[in-house]
Order: C-alpha cells, then sequence, then structure tokens
C-alpha cells in the first residue's frame, strides 16, 4: 500500500481550511489508511494555525509546519515535499479551486507508471484580465526558457518519491516550481481537471505579485535578456559607427552642414535610455547571483506539529 501525502501551503485561509478538510478526508479515506496531510503556514495571522492545530490533536495524520513569518509559496511547498513522507505526493491549494474528488484519478494515472501527473484546467474560471495576464505571461515564458509548460496548467498536480527527492536537489533561492519540474523531467503527463471559484476569502496574488512572479520566472530560467541586450547593443553601435563616418564624409566632401543640436540631443538620450536599460537587466541577474551565493536556508520554521 502506498502512503499518499498531501502538500498544502496556506495563507490567510481561516475560511478555506475546514471545509477542505471536510471535502479532502472522504477521499483520502476511500483510498486508504495510508494518507498525511501536510499543511505549511505561509505566516497567516488569522485563525488558519489555530483552526489546522485543533484538527491535529484528533487526526495525527493532520500535520503542520508553520513559517516564522511570510516566505512564499515556493518556500512553502518546498519545505512541504522535505518533511513529507510519503510515496505519492499531491500538490494543491487549499481554497478548493483544486477539486479534492479528483485526488483518485490521479492516482489512477501515475500508477500506470508516470512520474508526474500535471492536472490542467477544462476552463479557466477567472477574470478576463488574469486570463489574458496568464495568456501573455505563459507564451513569453515559453518562448523565452524554451520550456514549452503546458497551457492551463492547474496547481493540482501528482508526483511519486523519486520526483520529489530530484526536487529537493535543487538548492537554487530563486525558485520558480513550474521551471523546476520542467527541469527535472523525468516520465511525465497530464490529465484534465475541472477548476471551481475559490470557496471563500480572497487570491493572495494581485496583480503586482503576479507581474513580479513573471518576471522572476523569465530571469531565473533564461539568459535571453542578457543576449539581447548584448545583440541591441552591437546593432546599435554599428548604426552609431556607420552614420558617424557618413556625417564625416558628408561635411568634408560635399556639404558643411549647420549643428542640428536637437537630433544630436535626442540621440543621446536614446542611447543612455538604452544603456540604463540594459545595465538593468545585468544588475537584476547580479542581484540574483549575489541572493544565491549568500546561500542561506530556504526558510525559517517556527514550529511543527504531529511532524
Ligand atoms: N499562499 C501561500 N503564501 C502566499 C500566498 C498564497 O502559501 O504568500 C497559498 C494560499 O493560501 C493558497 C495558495 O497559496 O492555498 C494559492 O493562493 P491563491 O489561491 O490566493 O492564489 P490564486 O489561486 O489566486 O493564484
Ligand atoms: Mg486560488
Amino acid at each position: 500500500m502506498k502512503k499518499l501525502s498531501l502538500v498544502i501551503p496556506v495563507y490567510f485561509e481561516e475560511e478555506c481550511i475546514t471545509q477542505f478538510l471536510n471535502e479532502v478526508r472522504p477521499v483520502l479515506e476511500s483510498i486508504g489508511p495510508s494518507w498525511e496531510i501536510v499543511f505549511i503556514d505561509d505566516g497567516s495571522k488569522d485563525r488558519t494555525v489555530e483552526i489546522i492545530k485543533e484538527q491535529a490533536l484528533l487526526e495525527n495524520r493532520i500535520k503542520l509546519i508553520e513559517f516564522s513569518y511570510n516566505q512564499g509559496k515556493q518556500a512553502a511547498f518546498s519545505a512541504g515535499i522535505k518533511y513529507a513522507s510519503g510515496d505519492y505526493f499531491i500538490y494543491m491549494d487549499s481554497d478548493l479551486q483544486d477539486p479534492p474528488n479528483e485526488i483518485p484519478r490521479f492516482i489512477e494515472e501515475i500508477d500506470k507508471g508516470y512520474d508526474l501527473v500535471f492536472g490542467i484546467r477544462r476552463e479557466k474560471i477567472d477574470s478576463l484580465i488574469n486570463k489574458i495576464y496568464s495568456k501573455i505571461f505563459w507564451t513569453t515564458l515559453n518562448k523565452f526558457t524554451g520550456m514549452e509548460i503546458p497551457t492551463g496548467l492547474a496547481v493540482m498536480r501528482i508526483f511519486n518519491r523519486q520526483f520529489a527527492n530530484k526536487f529537493l536537489e535543487y538548492g537554487e533561492q530563486n525558485r520558480f516550481i513550474e521551471g523546476i519540474f520542467m527541469h527535472i523531467g523525468m516520465k511525465r503527463t497530464e490529465i484534465e481537471i475541472t477548476q471551481r471559484e475559490r470557496f471563500a476569502g480572497k487570491s493572495k496574488f494581485n496583480f503586482r505579485k503576479k507581474l513580479q512572479l513573471a518576471f522572476d520566472a523569465i530571469f531565473d530560467f533564461s539568459e535571453l535578456p542578457l543576449k539581447f541586450a548584448v545583440r541591441l547593443g552591437t546593432i546599435l553601435s554599428l548604426c552609431g559607427f556607420l552614420s558617424l563616418i557618413i556625417i564625416l564624409f558628408l561635411k568634408l566632401f560635399v556639404v558643411d552642414f549647420a549643428a542640428g543640436w536637437p537630433s544630436i540631443i535626442s540621440a543621446i538620450a536614446l542611447s543612455l535610455g538604452l544603456q540604463l536599460f540594459f545595465i538593468g537587466v545585468a544588475a537584476i541577474y547580479i542581484g540574483k547571483i549575489y541572493k544565491e551565493s549568500k546561500n542561506r536556508p530556504l526558510y525559517s520554521i517556527k514550529q511543527f506539529t504531529n511532524l
């Protein structure tokens, strides 16, 4: 009998936890007795921790890792994988957007001999602006990194112990989970699932946070912005050099034309702007290198319950 670990990051989810457990537990019981739910509290300041602890007192297969402060869903996921002890891992959100009753289908699929089964949304239930954002995000990311991440990827997925161990070997501070998942490779497939609306509460990812995530993903998994900077820089230098020769030639042999300072100013402004932009690109990478080189722990844990 294989043990199933659910890895669930939670952040201000007091309104969802109880319902989540009510829906998940019968499904797990129907599969067998060998399961655990590992919640990782990412620094909530509402009743999230209290509610989980109450449940953990009654059921020791409900476990909790408490982060000292908000360290992000990626860090929470990494901690969950580290401390969960299953043969299979299910990763899903706690807001019930991912349907718990699909868990048996995931198990059925991975049992066919895969290492990873991604959930793919049949239909994205989201605002139009979020849908457009997602589309642009994934297309750009795939272009930039060449990763070919499946479209409509849901959070919900299952993977085996071997895959989890591979994941744990990735020591990077800048962690874009989907990127690492694709980089691990191994045998993977997808199944379609029907997502629902968030059960209660609000999404923790506003547009600014999402944009930040998109930039991180691109800069963590691609050197294209750097290459682009070098290419454009080369082209512009060549253009500048050519125009200099042409102007010199005209001035010496054709006409002696008056100083056109507006054009000079605009040329200077353009080149300065471009230079600053690309220094910025380089600086982002330097910042990432700096963060990696400090080699700090990935997360800071305050307390364990039932672990
Ligand atoms: N979450 C987290 N840390 C954060 C933000 C979110 O652990 O800093 C959790 C949150 O509790 C939820 C999951 O990550 O279980 C996804 O968050 P949310 O539903 O707000 O994002 P969305 O579904 O809108 O992308
Ligand atoms: Mg959600």
